[in-house]
């Protein structure tokens, strides 16, 4: 016969010692609305004369999290909330369009692969200063400004590559997709919190972005 599992007790955790004299603490969350399967919270503790006391801390929060609904309930990405966001977004469906071209270009590259619920404050600014560094997210500076994005034969209008940063305008438009898609992660009760609700998550230029004005006239990028 099957071991029946008392869920009560699975929210309860549990403390492990691994090879090595690490523990790990594990709380199970639910199950995640995106993968279906198990979601826990874990975390590793280094061995320690105080390892079990700091893991007994860890298991308590974890436990008082998941009760109060505040951990992050899916391992989804950011690259599946953009999907899910942009695919129910309502708007134009050449906003949408021009949406996911910026995400494309200037934010799943960046942090698409990163867990929604491990996006914060600090993530956010590396983000944004990156934009502001590079429109192209350069890696080396030994590439090329092309004089056009098609096939063509080069001349002198393509030029060694300067990092130029991109717009404030555009900024705007994905701190405004961004916080959006974060707005609706909450709804569905991906995660209980957005980063964009941090004081001082909203960069220098991005003010007055819920009023709407610049954003309703989202374009396509630049060539
Ligand atoms: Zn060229
Ligand atoms: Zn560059």
């Amino acid at each position: 016969m099957a071991k029946a599992v008392n869920p009560r007790k699975r929210q309860q955790g549990s403390i492990d010692e691994l090879p090595g004299g690490a523990l790990r603490v594990r709380v199970y969350a639910g199950v995640d609305p995106i993968t279906k399967r198990r979601h826990d919270l874990l975390e590793a503790v280094s061995p320690g004369p105080k390892a079990w006391d700091r893991a007994g801390e860890i298991r308590l929060r974890f436990v008082a999290e998941v009760k109060q609904r505040r951990s992050p309930r899916t391992t989804a990405t950011v690259d599946q909330l953009l999907d899910r966001y942009l695919d129910q977004h309502q708007g134009g469906r050449r906003t949408a369009t021009g949406y996911r071209e910026y995400v494309d270009k200037h934010v799943r590259p960046l942090i698409g692969d990163r867990k929604v619920g491990s996006v914060d404050a600090d993530v956010l600014d590396s983000l944004y200063a990156e934009l502001r560094r590079c429109r192209e997210h350069c890696t080396t500076n030994r590439g090329t400004d092309h004089r056009a994005p098609r096939p063509h034969d080069c001349d002198d209008r393509c030029r060694p590559h300067r990092c130029r940063p991109l717009g404030n305008a555009t900024i705007r438009k994905i701190h405004y997709v961004l916080s959006g898609a974060h707005k609706t992660a909450i709804r569905w009760r991906w995660v209980a919190t957005s980063p964009m609700d941090q004081p001082g998550s909203v960069p220098d230029g991005v003010g007055a972005v819920e009023s709407g004005g610049a954003v309703s006239a989202a374009g396509r990028l630049p060539p």
